[in-house]
C-alpha cells in the first residue's frame, strides 16, 4: 500500500477516535506504530521506546489531537518488545493510568533488566548450540545488553488473558493471545468495527519475525528439539486463528494498515513454504548447523543478526520435521540436521 493508499484506513480509523502516531526508534525496524483512542478513558496503545525523542515526538502527536499525557486514563501494552513499551514507565507516572498487558508481562515488567538479562541467556545457549561462534555470540550479546535502555519496567494494574473484554465508553475490545512473534503477543479486536489492532502480529510491509523466545511461563526451555519453543509453528497457528476474524481494517505496530488481511496472511505462508523448501534444497547431500544454513542463504547478515536468523532457519526446520522432511541429531555439543528424501 502506498501512503495515498494508506489514508483511506486512516481516516476511517480517525473517524472511529483511533489516531495513529508513528514514533520513531533507534532500531532497524524505523518507527513503531502508537494509536490514541479517544473513547473514555483516554487510552494510549504501546508507548514507543524510552528515548527523549520518542517522547518529545510521542507529546507532539498528542498535542495535535488536543491531548496531553497526563490526561491518558489507559495505557494498552501489545507485546514485550522495548520499542513498543520503552516509555511505560515515564508516561504512567506522569498519568497515573491503569496500565493493561498479558497477564504474564506482569512480572516480566516488573524487572526488566532482569527479565531482559534472562532473554539474552536464552539467546546465547540457542545460538551456542546452533553452531553461532562463541566470539560472535558473545559479541551480539553486549550490542544487545548497549540497547537494553530503550526498554522500561512498569506496573501492569490490569492483567488481560484470552477473551478478556476491555469496556471503553464508546467500545469494547476483546484480548486475543496470539504468540509467536513474541510470546506475549497480544491483539485487541473491536467486533463492532472490525478493527484489529495487531501489534507486531501482523505487519502490512514486513513479515513478523518469528523469534525465539524464553517462555514467560512454564518450564524453562532448552535449545534443542525436546524443549526448544516452536515459535513459527506457533505463529502460523496464531496467524490462523486471525485469518477466521472478519477483520475490515488491521493496525500493526509498524507500517501502514492492512486492508486485506487473509490475502496478507496467505502471502506469509507461501512464503514460509517458499523458506522451507530452500532448507529442504540446501540440506540436500549434507548434514549442516543452523548456522550453516544461515549463512548460506543470507551472508553476512547471518553474522549481525544472528538470532535472528538462527530463529528463521529453526522456525521453518521445525515445520520440516513436522512433515517428516528432516531430522535433528541433538548427541554432540551443536545440532546437525539433515533432509529426508532430499
Ligand atoms: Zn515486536
Amino acid at each position: 500500500m502506498t501512503g495515498a493508499e494508506a489514508e483511506e484506513p486512516l481516516a476511517e480509523a480517525r473517524a472511529a477516535g483511533i489516531h495513529l502516531m508513528a514514533v520513531p526508534t533507534p532500531f532497524l525496524v524505523g518507527r513503531v506504530n502508537c494509536y490514541l483512542i479517544e473513547d473514555d478513558p483516554l487510552t494510549l496503545i504501546d508507548t514507543g521506546p524510552n528515548s527523549g525523542k520518542s517522547l518529545d515526538e510521542l507529546e507532539r502527536a498528542l498535542a495535535e489531537l488536543g491531548h496531553r499525557i497526563e490526561d491518558l486514563g489507559l495505557i494498552v501494552i501489545t507485546h514485550q518488545h522495548m520499542d513498543h513499551l520503552g516509555l511505560l514507565e515515564i508516561i504512567a507516572r506522569r498519568s497515573g493510568a491503569e496500565v493493561a498487558a498479558l497477564d504474564v508481562l506482569g512480572p516480566y515488567l516488573q524487572d526488566f533488566s532482569a527479565s531482559a538479562t534472562a532473554d539474552d541467556e536464552f539467546s546465547m545457549t540457542v545460538m551456542r548450540r546452533h553452531g553461532v561462534p562463541g566470539e560472535l555470540a558473545s559479541a551480539l550479546q553486549m550490542v544487545g545488553g548497549a540497547f537494553r535502555a530503550f526498554g522500561s519496567s512498569g506496573r501492569v494494574t490490569m492483567p488481560l488473558s484470552q477473551g478478556t473484554e476491555i469496556t471503553l465508553r464508546d467500545r469494547t475490545l476483546t484480548v486475543l493471545h496470539r504468540p509467536g512473534h513474541s510470546p506475549s503477543d497480544t491483539v485487541f479486536w473491536d467486533e463492532r468495527r472490525r478493527i484489529l489492532i495487531a501489534g507486531d502480529h501482523l505487519l502490512s510491509r514486513i513479515s513478523s519475525n518469528p523469534l525465539i523466545s524464553r517462555p514467560l511461563a512454564g518450564p524453562p526451555a532448552g535449545a534443542t528439539a525436546a524443549d526448544r519453543p516452536h515459535a513459527l509453528v506457533q505463529y502460523m497457528a496464531s496467524l490462523r486463528q486471525t485469518r477466521e476474524l472478519p477483520a475490515h481494517l488491521v493496525f500493526g505496530g509498524h507500517g501502514p494498515p492492512v486492508t486485506d488481511h487473509a490475502a496478507l496472511i496467505d502471502e506469509r505462508f507461501r512464503m514460509s513454504a517458499r523458506r522451507a523448501g530452500k532448507i529442504h534444497r540446501l540440506l540436500a547431500g549434507e548434514p549442516k548447523t543452523a548456522y550453516d544454513i544461515a549463512s548460506q542463504m543470507w551472508g553476512n547478515v547471518a553474522v549481525t543478526q544472528a538470532f535472528l536468523t538462527i530463529s528463521e532457519v529453526l522456525g521453518h526446520l521445525d515445520l520440516l520435521i513436522a512433515d517428516g522432511r528432516a531430522t535433528e541429531d541433538d548427541s554432540g555439543p551443536v545440532t546437525i540436521f539433515q533432509a529426508v528424501d532430499a
